[in-house]
């Protein structure tokens, strides 16, 4: 049977895994180390290094050696995060010619999948060497919060490292599969997962015979232990500019070492309770003297930190068990993933939020990879009794009309699937239509990803409203999309397999979706629209006008303020549901106006 292995592409490091005679392992480099940095570097005389040499050369060499690439893959140049990166990276990045990121060394461009590639091209050679034999086959793991942007881009890394990669999973998953592989358990378990560069939590039923489903899943890609080492570094600096008043970020090679004390100081304050920093000789006074930095670090300082970044995976937690409809105690397991979830003050905040001991058990660094072998050779074994099912991290659609976000596919809906609406003409003798394919939470469209764009031409000139079109969504098991369009009378169809061009600006953006207005779809005003609406606004017609009696009579206690409140809160909705054209959206607020015109007309009655 084919070798599939499994790789955790971290942003800090990397493990490579396989299924061996039915078990899972890792997969040891040469030095004997299970993980390998995920960093690469070209030396001087034009060498490529790639994990742990590249990491030994990069105080020497910072400006040619690039760290936690993947938090800039699938991103565009004028993100808010490439922004935070090109600021703050000890290497050189800049802008390609897509409005995608360029990383330079030693004055040759390369773009984030060919630096990914490179970890990866490592991770495979890692396992050839050990199975004496070639590896084409992958199974690669992303972080359950990546779009499809960043998901397309990672493949694409796979493609350029001379992979297969037969199926993209999400980190978060991959860890709960090897935390219940051959243990036969039925539980509900969350998984917190917090690494290098991102902040991942996911909630799955486990199953009988192998059944891993995912609920919900949600997180931050820029959100991991990187940013508590910055507030280290941050310290340090602000600390050594008090004394000394001079900044250490002008200087690169400071900035490297900085950046390694500050994860070190980290790390070891994991298990003591204060360390030294101890920088000899990092930049010169300038009157030919050289400085050296020296600061010792407490555990309670670096607690005071880094405390809003765990509060915020906390607020992560809270949303995503509401979102799965679940209680705290209806989590059977926690389950910690991820170098940073050996900090202390992580797990106590973890504890605190359950209210149970997190499960320690797994290896945190080793346990991705060894559920992305699991699902590899799950994929190719058809002996193997596992079924996965996950889900997808943010809610799909199109933009319609009037610069609306209309969703097809919901947030946390199981992948793979495929959703089908229909949508029609907004304009009279409209021939063309502008598909703007989006990925996001918002209801304005531009506040969302735009992931691509095509147009389906050659319809029938016919009054607005007159021409369907169908729009179908699909997702596959990789958390891919590809969306399809079509007339429904003539049959005619395009369609696209959204790819990772990132090549516009959001001013692009902004403009391609102004001048695409003439081209949108609208949603279709259906009969069953008709009614909702006007039913809705005969009751909201009839509430306004009891609203400045009702305000009179009740205004002076607080329920009443309430009810006026929310009152105003029910009318605001459904006028904008009404906007929208989403007769699903009227009809949920049907009961709440009937209800607030029952109340306002007894108020009323009373007095
Ligand atoms: P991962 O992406 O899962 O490999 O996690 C890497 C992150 O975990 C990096 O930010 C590391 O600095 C951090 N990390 C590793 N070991 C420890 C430790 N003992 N204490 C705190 N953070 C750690």
């Amino acid at each position: 049977m084919e070798k599939v292995i499994g790789i955790d592409l971290g942003t800090t490091n990397s493990c490579v895994a396989i299924v061996e005679n039915g078990t899972p392992v890792v997969i040891p480099n040469r030095g004997g180390y299970k993980t390998t940095p995920s960093m690469v570097a070209v030396t001087e005389a034009g060498k490529r290094l790639v994990g742990h040499i590249a990491k030994r050369q990069a105080i020497t060499n910072a400006e040619n050696t690039v760290y936690a690439a993947k938090r800039l893959i699938g991103r565009k140049w004028n993100s808010p995060q490439v922004k935070n990166a090109v600021a703050t990276s000890s290497y050189r990045i800049v802008e390609g010619p897509h409005n995608d990121v360029r990383i330079v060394l030693r004055d040759k461009e390369f773009s984030v999948p060919e630096i990914s590639a490179m970890v990866l091209q490592e991770m495979k050679v890692i396992a050839e060497d050990y199975l004496g034999e070639a590896v084409t086959k992958a199974v690669v793991t992303v972080p359950a919060y990546f779009n499809d942007n960043q998901r397309q881009a990672t493949k694409d890394a796979g493609e350029i490292a001379g992979l297969d990669v037969i199926r993209i999973i999400n980190e978060p998953t991959a860890a709960a599969l090897s935390y219940g592989f051959g243990r036969n358990i039925e539980k509900t378990v969350a998984v917190y997962d917090f690494g290098g560069g991102t902040f991942d939590i996911s909630i799955l039923e486990i199953g009988a015979h192998g059944v891993f489903k995912v609920i919900a899943t949600a997180g931050d890609t820029f959100l991991g232990g990187e940013d508590v080492d910055a507030r280290i570094i941050d310290w340090l600096v602000s600390g050594f500019k008090e004394e000394h008043g001079i900044d250490l970020r002008q200087d690169r090679m400071a900035l490297q070492r900085l950046k390694d004390a500050a994860e070190k100081a980290k790390c070891e304050l994991s298990s003591v309770r204060e360390t030294e920093v101890n920088l000899p000789f990092i930049i010169s006074s300038g009157r030919n003297e050289a400085l050296h930095l020296q600061r010792s670090l407490t555990r309670q300082t670096l607690e005071e930190l880094s405390d809003d970044l765990i509060e915020r995976t906390v607020d992560i937690c809270r949303q995503t068990l509401e979102d799965a409809k679940l209680e705290k105690d209806e989590i059977e397991e926690v389950v910690l993933v991820g170098g940073m979830t050996r900090m202390p003050r992580i797990q106590q905040a973890v504890q605190q939020f359950f209210e149970k001991e997190p499960n320690k058990g797994v290896h945190p660094d080793e346990v991705v990879a060894l559920g992305a072998a699991i699902q590899g050779a799950a994929l190719v074994d058809d002996k193997q009794e596992m079924i996965l099912l996950d889900v997808t991290p943010h809610a799909l659609g199109i933009m319609t009309f009037g610069s609306y976000f209309e969703e097809l596919i919901p947030q946390n809906t199981t992948v793979p699937t495929h959703r089908t609406k229909i949508f029609t003409t907004s304009r009279d003798n409209q021939t063309a239509v502008k598909i703007l394919v989006m990925q996001g939470e918002s209801q304005r469209a531009e506040e969302n990803e735009l992931l691509g764009e095509f147009i389906l031409t050659g319809l029938r000139r016919a009054a607005k409203g007159q021409v369907e079109i169908e729009v179908t969504f699909e997702i596959n098991a990789d958390g891919i999309v590809s969306v399809r369009a079509k007339d429904l009378e003539t049959s005619l169809e395009q369609s696209i397999q959204v790819t990772a061009t990132s090549g516009l600006t959001r001013d692009e953006i902004k403009s391609m979706m102004d001048n695409a207005k003439d081209d949108l779809v609208d949603r279709r005003t259906s009969e069953e629209f008709e009614a909702a609406r006007q039913e809705a606004e005969k009751l909201i017609s009839e509430i306004e006008k009891l609203f400045p009696q009702v305000q009179q009579i009740v205004a002076s206690s607080d329920f009443g303020r309430d009810a006026i409140e929310k009152a105003k809160a029910i009318v605001d909705k459904a006028r904008a549901a009404i906007e929208r054209k989403d007769a699903a959206a009227v009809k949920e607020q049907l009961e709440g106006l009937t209800r607030t015109h029952r109340m306002f007309k007894g108020v009323v009655a009373k007095t």
